[in-house]
């Protein structure tokens, strides 16, 4: 078949299965199979494609009608414009989080030290670091899975020599020991030289110390009692540690609330990601926290999705 016959039978199999921007993922998966971008459909949709890419592109395109998501076929998303790779471990990383990145940045400074709380792929610490100059990151997660992959990420788009302390996982995910733990740790403890990043298995603040002029967090936030209801790509596929927020969606804003006080630099700020409902819950929290100048970011469709306070000087 060529390229374009390709083309258009991955998106009438994709369609038929209720995908439903199919042609765009046709495309995409095409793409990926092939090593091509979006002008070879217009300018080569003529072209016969090998055998085994075609067997391939038959595969993904089978996978993605079993509600695999896009991104764990071809293991990456785009993210503030850098390529974040991702898998089962780590939350896929959303747009809706670029707003959340977006409001950090305009008070994010030179120098500044920021803690990532559930990182994840790291996308939201590695953009931060990304777009500034001398920011000192450091990145928690509980799942040590999730921060290989966000190690690796760290390692693409900002260096390794970056990397507080080398790379720990440099092993398969998974397969981090003991070794990995203690080292892990020590990390915590230390600071660091200017500009780097490191990231730390933590339940919650547990291993953290020292204090930060920023902690962003995208929590996990869903109703446990709504996660029955989300896409299938979604509830099968992605880590249910990185969505299930309790019985109202709110444990972890809680959480953090409460013990952000003792890592945060008076005049600090706490950031957060926030579904469209939580505006005034979360901000309420806040407020009773004796958090300053609370206020509620919206995203480009108009909806609530950022949170953000300022820690009184005491
Ligand atoms: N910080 C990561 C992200 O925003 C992961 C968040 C999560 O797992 N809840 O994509």
């Amino acid at each position: 078949m060529t390229y374009g016959e390709l083309y258009r039978w991955g998106e009438r199999e994709l369609l038929s299965a209720g995908i439903g921007e199919s042609g765009l993922e046709a495309r995409l998966l095409l793409e990926y199979v092939c090593g091509t971008n979006r002008n070879d459909l217009l300018v080569h949709g003529d072209r016969i494609v090998e055998d085994d890419r075609q067997t391939l592109y038959g595969n993904l395109v089978g996978k993605r009608r079993d509600r695999i998501p896009l991104q764990h076929l071809t293991g990456e998303q785009e993210f503030m414009g850098l390529t974040f790779l991702v898998n089962e471990h780590v939350l896929i990383p959303r747009q809706d989080t670029e707003i959340l990145v977006e409001e950090v940045l305009r008070n994010l400074h030179d120098g500044m030290r920021v803690l990532d709380m559930g990182t994840g792929s790291g996308c939201i610490l590695i953009s931060l670091l990304h777009y500034s100059n001398h920011c000192e990151g450091v990145g928690t997660d509980i799942s040590e899975e999730a921060l290989a992959v966000a190690e690796k990420n760290a390692e693409r788009l900002l260096g390794r020599e970056r990397i507080a302390g080398g790379l720990q996982t440099a092993r398969s995910a998974g397969e981090a020991g003991e070794h990995g733990e203690a080292d892990r740790e020590r990390g915590a403890l230390e600071r660091t030289d200017d500009g780097s990043i490191r990231f730390v298995r933590s339940d919650l603040f547990e291993k953290i110390s020292g204090k930060f002029d920023i902690i962003v967090s995208n929590p996990p936030y869903i109703r446990s009692d709504v996660i029955g209801t989300l896409m299938p790509e979604v509830r099968e596929h992605e880590p249910l540690q990185a969505l299930d927020g309790g019985a109202d969606g709110l444990d972890f804003y809680r959480r953090i609330i409460r013990e952000s006080r003792k890592y945060l630099s008076g005049g600090g700020m706490l950031f957060f990601e926030i579904g469209y409902d939580q505006g005034e819950a979360v901000s309420s929290l806040l407020d009773e926290n004796r958090f300053l100048e609370v206020q509620v970011a919206k995203d480009y469709a108009g909806l609530d999705r950022v949170v953000y306070g300022t820690r009184r000087f005491d």
